[in-house]
């Protein structure tokens, strides 16, 4: 088959890849029916994060399920299934508690890479969700979308104790954020205002939901959000960047007794302590359990009361991928849908 591979810095290839085979009896291969780029894999595209070997690309998926293990029992050959970036065995405590990112048994969700024709899935029974029936291809980006983006975006909103009228703001307008916004709406909340500079980001941020623009960042960003609320701040932020400039904007933003819910993978953030011991604020967040909410998700994307495949603002042929990387870094595209 063919698959994406990172050799370094802006070094993305698309080249032939030995095809995935069971390992495990719990293992399923899937054929991808679509991938895409995500926001973090830019880290090790821009070089931020050290790429010390060749690295198979992608963790999102969504894809017909081609084979599985022997002692697999609920995923079967034939069906369309959503996982997510870790997999995991939907039993142990820590999943039982809505915490799959952390399950005990956690692995990476899509090992031989997702920006591929197949991949090999671990612990396929607590790992994949299957949808209801094959899916007609318009769902499809939405669908991949909650493997990642959308469930990270939706966690967000849980961990920030998004709940009817609330005032949310969300800080971040890549996939994730706008997905954010997306879930505080259908969450119920009353107002919810988008942080972002960039108008075609805007447009999507109010059609998924957002009441409110506000285009300054930092601590200006902080004080807009201030005086939009009575000078209390907002009862609910996101967070879906992950620097600290953004971390710090979220709990400046958020009033005490508020819920920071952050998503953005953490680089180089320090929390000032005494600032946050007074702040009051909640903060809660890290990778996105996605597995808890694929099932509810997925009942919204297939009843078509959300679409959030919007987000994909560029298609691209899967073999095209180092495109996609492109046009994701130089911020031409928000997310791009690869279609092998
Ligand atoms: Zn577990």
């Amino acid at each position: 088959m063919k698959g994406t591979v990172l050799y370094g810095p802006r070094d993305v290839r698309f080249e032939e890849r030995p095809d995935p085979t069971i390992i495990e009896p719990t293992d399923a291969i899937i054929r991808l029916s679509a991938a895409c780029v995500c926001g973090s894999d830019l880290w090790s595209y821009r070089g931020i994060d050290k790429v010390t070997k060749p690295m198979a690309m992608g963790h999102e998926y969504a894809g017909i399920v081609e084979e599985v293990g022997s002692a697999v029992r609920n995923i079967k050959p034939g069906q369309f299934v959503v996982g997510s970036f870790f997999a995991s065995d939907n039993t142990c405590e820590i999943c039982q508690a809505g915490y799959h990112s952390s399950c005990i048994h956690r692995q990476p969700g899509a090992p031989t890479g997702a920006q591929a024709q197949y991949a090999r899935i671990p612990l396929a029974d607590g790992t994949l969700v299957a949808t209801p029936d094959l899916p007609s291809d318009d769902l499809i980006p939405s669908l991949l979308s909650a493997s990642d983006v959308l469930g990270t975006g939706w966690f967000g909103a849980v961990a920030a104790a998004v709940s009817p009228g609330k005032t949310v703001a969300v800080v971040g307008d890549g996939a994730v954020g706008l997905l954010g916004v997306l879930s505080a709406k259908q969450m119920g909340a009353e107002r919810i205002i988008a942080m972002s500079r960039h108008e075609d980001r805007q447009k999507l941020a109010l059609e998924f939901g957002a009441t409110d623009i506000v285009t300054e960042r930092g601590d200006d960003g902080a004080a807009k959000i201030k005086e939009l609320t009575n000078g209390f701040g907002a009862h609910s932020v996101i967070e879906a960047v992950g620097t600290q400039e953004a971390l710090m904007q979220a709990i400046r933003s958020t009033r005490p007794g508020g819920h920071v819910g952050f998503t953005g993978v953490f680089h180089d953030v320090a929390i000032p302590g005494e600032e946050f011991f007074f702040s009051h604020v909640h903060l809660h967040g890290g990778p996105a359990p996605v597995r808890r909410f694929l099932p509810e998700l997925i009942d919204l994307i297939w009843n078509r009361k959300i679409k959030p495949g919007k987000v994909f603002d560029l298609t691209l042929p899967l073999e095209q991928v180092a495109e996609g990387y492109r046009a994701m870094d130089e911020r031409r595209a928000i997310k791009a849908l690869l279609r092998p």
